[in-house]
């Protein structure tokens, strides 16, 4: 669940898809995110984290990396804030288990584990201490006892006491085995050096100072966008003014007015209640043929928090000079250098990178802007002739009707669920060697409808286990997308008898349960976010450390954890990967090729143009928080209009403010991070290509190239950097 654009949706930038909500970076199977504006909307509120998320995926734990629907969650954690929850990988807990177990319904066997723990403990505390154990009561979901059957945490007293032997083993042990630990240790001095410790008296106080000073100044800049975003409303009575709005957006607007005193107002005769919230807004950008009424929509959400009581414009400019304090106080050069310290990329390399995009998009996008002239030409309307930043949604919208609209649930009937799970992993098997088994019934579920299964190797020896829950059930589940992590490998915590603790992951989808006779019929979002989150899964299932601390997704730099998984994404577009799934689940017919050619046609529609947005954001953010003076005569809307000059072929209007709602960078955790979308993607793009490179359908060089993905990038966890391992891989940087 993540941000980096998905291949799917172009990168959703903060306020693209949806300003209020934000855009994940691809929509989530359940509720597929609209389509970005294409001309720059601001940003807005949550951040959307590189890896995916779901709306409530807040509640997830760190360790677990979902989807979204079409909000994402705000992880509002700073890698560097203490304070705030990181996000992809959890800090692994005191065993190493993805502790952080915070995570709601996802992963029971965790708790469990936990329980046995808490009972050793209090055996051993005097009556008083069990009092602060205690944990106030969670609604349990399914597990018993005899998970431990799978789950090697029977004689877990036993385990203890042999990891501990072993541990002191490891201390004597040679090179390879110790570097985990140290990278570890490494990790958590350098999280604690950025979070002040290391700072003597006065300027430590000054340190503390500042923290508390930019969590309140964040804070403000957020409720300033809330509130501007509410304070617009337009009611409209007559139905002429929003001719084009579909049936969904109407009933939206009509109970919009209902809640504001319309009591009468009703989908059909209105009145009609238009806000700046993002099914509304969104919904007038692409849908309202009304000229006019775009035009005062989108400049309202252009300079939302702008002016007057509301004015980001100041708390913008006292964050830039804290954070820069904070900085220099830390012994960086800016803020963007703090920002970096604990992710795999560095300011050079980030700024190489979105320039190297941005020449590389800038033909396409004005292509783009071509074609969409030529487009609205042909259409016989006369805003051809000057298009201006309101046009832009509303007729790309049109566009992409005509040309590559693609009818999601007309598909369904291809994507059969059982076919595209066979299909998943048989490419599994291909690529990585390794056989997926049903195992339903090794262990208890919590609910009938979950199944387990076992992951072997070539030897036909189980490596990892996996649940995988696929169904929506409103009543008890969320939505969206995600994968948890039940347990981590680790052999400290083995059982006895056995030298390692296997991997278990737990995958959730959302998709349409099966209906009688008929199976769980999916749209190609939904087989794309399955591809997705079973990357996560094999890279924390096939991981080769045996420390819980760097095994899998744990410890792994967050501009990297999506690798994995929009890797995975890539095979769907793949001509025989994709055919070979779908197939008409009454007929076995395969879907035809046209339709074929239309899934990979939209996948790159306005791709130059969405590209260039997601690289506005980012260096806009790179450039304020490295080379811009917050104290100098420069203003912050000059530097971002002297980026959008550059990433905008339709230049930026005057008064665009977008700064002001970029709650991304100013009230989340994305500040100097905002770069992690598009790096995260052009990693795992760049990764798909070693297989591009020796031929799609050169099953031998496919197969090697695969082993090495599996022994390099699956399997290398959070113990080596990123970059060596991506080195290790692709044979180069
Ligand atoms: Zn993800």
């Amino acid at each position: 669940t993540p941000p980096a654009a998905s291949p799917g949706s172009p990168a959703l930038p903060p306020s693209a898809s949806s300003p209020s909500s934000p855009p994940p970076p691809r929509s989530a199977p359940s509720a597929p995110a609209p389509a970005p504006p294409q001309s720059p909307a601001p940003p807005t509120p949550p951040p959307p984290p590189p890896w995916r998320t779901t709306p409530a995926a807040t509640r997830s734990s760190p360790t677990s990396t979902s989807r979204p629907s079409t909000a994402s969650s705000p992880r509002t954690s700073a890698p560097g804030d203490p304070r705030a929850p990181r996000p992809p990988r959890g800090r692994a807990g005191a065993a190493g288990e993805g502790r952080g177990a915070g995570v709601g319904e996802a992963r029971p066997p965790a708790r469990a584990h936990r329980r046995q723990a808490r009972r050793r403990l209090e055996r051993r505390r005097p009556p008083q201490g069990r009092q602060g154990l205690r944990r106030p009561p969670r609604r349990r979901r399914g597990r018993t006892a005899r998970e431990s059957e799978v789950l090697p945490e029977a004689g877990a007293e036993q385990a203890y006491l042999r990891g501990l032997q072993r541990h002191q083993e490891f201390f004597r042990l040679g090179q390879p085995q110790r570097r985990p630990q140290a990278c570890r240790r490494r990790g958590q001095i350098k999280d604690a050096v950025l979070g002040g410790v290391a700072l003597e008296d006065e300027q430590r106080e000054k340190f503390n100072q500042i923290q508390q000073e930019l969590e309140k100044l964040s804070e403000k800049f957020s409720e300033n966008v809330l509130d501007a975003t509410k304070k617009f409303e337009k009611l409209i009575t007559d139905k002429k003014e929003i001719d084009g709005l579909p049936a969904s957006a109407l009933g939206l607007a009509a109970q919009t007015a209902v809640s504001k005193g319309h009591e009468n107002a009703s989908a059909e005769n209105g009145p009609w209640m238009i806000t700046l919230d993002a099914p509304s807004f969104m919904a007038v950008m692409q849908h309202a043929k009304n000229r006019a009424l775009r035009e005062e929509v989108y400049r309202a959400y252009l300079t939302r928090a702008s002016s007057g009581d509301l004015d980001n414009t100041d708390i913008i400019s006292q964050i830039l000079k804290l954070r820069l304090e904070k900085a220099k106080l830390l012994g960086y050069k800016n803020f963007a250098e703090v920002s970096m310290a604990r992710k795999m990329a560095t300011v050079d390399r980030v700024q190489e990178l979105l320039e190297k995009i941005r020449a590389a998009s800038w033909d396409h996008a004005v292509q783009d802007m071509e074609d969409l002239k030529a487009f609205v030409k042909d259409s016989g309307s006369a805003e051809a002739n000057d298009l201006a930043h309101w046009d832009l949604n509303f007729w790309s919208e049109r566009l992409r009707e005509s040309k590559y609209d693609i009818d999601e649930e007309g598909l369904r009937p291809y994507f059969a669920l059982p076919k595209v799970m066979d299909g998943l992993f048989s490419l599994a098997n291909k690529l990585f060697g390794i056989t997926v088994e049903a195992a339903d019934g090794l262990a208890p579920v919590w609910n009938s409808d979950v199944k387990f299964y076992c992951v072997k190797d070539s030897s036909n020896s189980p490596v990892a286990y996996f649940y995988f829950d696929p169904y929506s059930r409103p009543s008890e589940k969320r939505g969206g997308a995600w994968m948890n992590v039940v347990f981590s490998r680790s052999s400290v915590l083995a059982r006895h008898g056995s030298s390692v603790r296997l991997p278990v992951a737990h995958m959730v989808c959302n998709q349409m349960p099966p209906v009688g006779d008929k199976p769980s019929l999916m749209t190609f979002r939904e087989v794309e976010t399955v591809f997705h989150e079973f990357g996560h899964a094999l890279q924390h299932m096939l991981t080769r450390q045996d420390e819980a601390f760097v095994a899998g997704i744990s410890g792994i730099e967050w501009d990297a954890v999506e690798l994995p998984s929009q890797f995975m994404e890539n095979w769907c577009y793949h001509k025989n990967t994709l055919l070979s799934i779908a197939k008409h689940y009454e007929t076995g017919e395969p879907l035809p090729e046209e339709i074929y050619a239309k899934l990979v046609a939209a996948k790159n529609f306005r791709a130059g143009t969405f590209s260039l947005r997601q690289i506005r954001f980012a260096s806009v953010d790179m450039e304020l928080h490295t080379t811009y003076d917050p104290s100098g005569p420069v203003s912050v809307y000059d530097v971002d209009r002297r980026v959008a000059e550059k990433t905008q072929v339709l230049a930026p209007l005057p008064e665009d403010r977008f700064l002001c709602g970029f709650s991304h960078i100013f009230a989340g955790g994305y500040a100097a991070g905002y770069y992690s979308y598009k790096w995260a993607e052009v990693l795992s793009a760049d990764a798909f290509s070693a297989f591009e490179d020796v031929g799609l359908d050169n099953e031998k060089a496919i197969e090697e190239t695969g082993r090495r993905f599996r022994e390099t990038v699956l399997a290398l966890g959070g113990g080596k950097s990123p970059l060596e391992v991506f080195v290790a891989f692709r044979g180069r940087e």
